[in-house]
């Protein structure tokens, strides 16, 4: 707190991933004291920032800041992705990165740690706009960057038109193609499966959970909030292993379909028509739209937020268990609150973080680094495969830390615990670097 007094939102993500870290702080004490071991995680490699000129289409002149966090590479090149959202600012960024490590160490996947971004706001404004800020951004980070040094993403505001811009101005300066960037397009070195990963990953892990809990997926009762990428795959997932999904929501409100939500419709609406999710009631007949509400308190076996950070309160998570949710499966980042995190573990329902529950996306990102540096192309079929092996190692690991260090089925801790092990072990072998 000395160090970085005004950093209030990493103070606060840093002292809570600490806390939960103390099982298997306590049991290292020494080593790591001797080591400064955890002086060293919570401090980021190296920090840069830049401002970012640019022009609008009226001809008037611009300054934005960018950064690049690089967190840790203790176990691979850094890897995370890139805001552009007005927002971002240093002190988030070092708390996403954080997070980012011990999501990356989770996939068993030769990555490490970063985020990076920019306070502009993408919002309004015209292609010719968003591509002169892309390479005004790219001509600076590129001096930090490389597929074997940082391989950044995207992230809120920075999608497959983004990162194409990006990747463009990346080789037109350095003359190398590369895997610099991953979330590519298909046609110049994006993977098969990526766009699936997260809502197929959530779902295999799901699967996992309820497996060791001695119950299936098939025939459960699914609820999951959202209707973006993360929330539209894991619907079909879970459908196709014969589960049923009655919710699912945007930011306006949600729908429910007592008979389990039409992937068709579903898909028609969202990536054909772009529109908004209150059409499918007017389209399905029995479905019916909850205006300005979340799907909270709709009888299900399962939750599964998928749209947006604090989305589920701590009164929202005593509706769920009351009505008979025993399992909730975070798709996006941190959609439950603390308080809503404190009463799934005080009740002991069978709860996985975002942190494990929604890292096949960044897996299936590793993933396409490898096919980059192979300069091959993965049939889907072995992506989804990979994925599928991947997801179930995260569960078996952060499982066996939680009852390892004495929290068994305590996935926070356990989360926490797998992913810092094999981060700590690496920095302690090479050194006080
Ligand atoms: P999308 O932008 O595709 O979808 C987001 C969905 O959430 C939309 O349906 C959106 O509705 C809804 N939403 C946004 N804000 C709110 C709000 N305040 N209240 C209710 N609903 C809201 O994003 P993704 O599906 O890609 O990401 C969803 C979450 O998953 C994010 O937290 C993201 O960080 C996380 N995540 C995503 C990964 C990925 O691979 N895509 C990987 C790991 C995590 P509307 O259209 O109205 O805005």
């Amino acid at each position: 707190e000395k160090k970085h007094p005004h950093e209030a939102e990493f103070l606060e993500a840093a002292k809570r991933i600490l806390e939960s870290l103390s099982p298997i702080v306590e049991a290292n004490e020494d080593l790591y004291r001797k080591n400064a071991l955890l002086e060293r995680f919570v401090e980021p490699e190296r920090i840069v920032s830049f401002r970012v000129p640019w022009t609008d289409d009226q001809g008037k002149n611009h300054v934005n800041i960018g950064y690049r966090v690089q967190f840790n590479s203790a176990i691979g090149p850094y890897k995370g992705g890139l805001r552009f959202h007005p927002t971002v600012n240093q002190a988030i960024l070092k708390f996403l990165g954080m997070e980012q490590i011990l999501k990356n160490s989770l996939t068993g996947l030769p990555i490490g740690g970063g985020k990076g971004g920019a306070d502009f706001d993408p919002k309004g404004k015209s292609e010719a706009e968003v591509m002169r800020f892309c390479q005004s951004f790219m001509t600076e980070l590129y001096k930090y960057i490389g597929a074997n040094e940082d391989v950044p993403a995207g992230d809120i505001g920075v999608g497959g038109r983004e990162v194409a811009f990006m990747y463009g101005q990346y080789k037109r300066i350095t003359n190398l193609y590369e895997g610099v960037l991953t979330g590519k397009g298909r046609s110049f070195g994006g993977s098969l499966a990526r766009p699936e990963a997260t809502g197929y990953g959530l779902i295999y892990i799901v699967d996992e959970m309820l497996k060791a809990a001695g119950k299936e997926l098939k025939g459960q009762v699914l609820a999951v909030s959202g209707s973006g990428n993360v929330a539209q795959y894991a619907i079909q997932k879970a459908e196709s292993l014969g589960a049923k999904v009655v919710t699912c929501s945007d930011s306006s409100g949600y729908v429910y379909d007592p008979e389990g939500i039409k992937l068709d419709v579903l898909f028609d609406i969202k990536q054909v028509k772009r529109g908004r999710i209150s059409e499918y009631a007017e389209r399905v007949p029995g479905a019916s739209f909850h205006a300005g509400e979340r799907p909270w308190a709709v009888k299900c076996d399962v939750a599964l937020p998928c749209a947006t950070q604090n989305e589920l309160n701590g009164e929202e998570a005593k509706t769920l268990i009351e009505n008979g949710c025993f399992c909730v499966a975070e798709g996006a980042n941190m959609p439950s609150d603390e308080h809503a995190v404190d009463i799934f573990l005080e009740k002991k329902i069978l709860y996985m973080p975002g942190k494990a529950a929604n890292a096949g996306g960044v897996a299936v990102s590793a993933l396409e680094m490898s096919q980059n540096s192979q300069r091959l192309s993965w049939s889907f079929e072995e992506v989804d495969e990979k994925l599928k092996g991947i997801m179930q190692n995260i569960y078996k690991n952060v499982s066996g830390a939680a009852k390892k260090y004495g929290y068994e089925g305590n996935f926070v801790v356990g989360a926490n615990v797998a992913g810092f092990e094999k981060v700590a072990e690496a920095m302690l072998s090479q050194g006080m670097v």
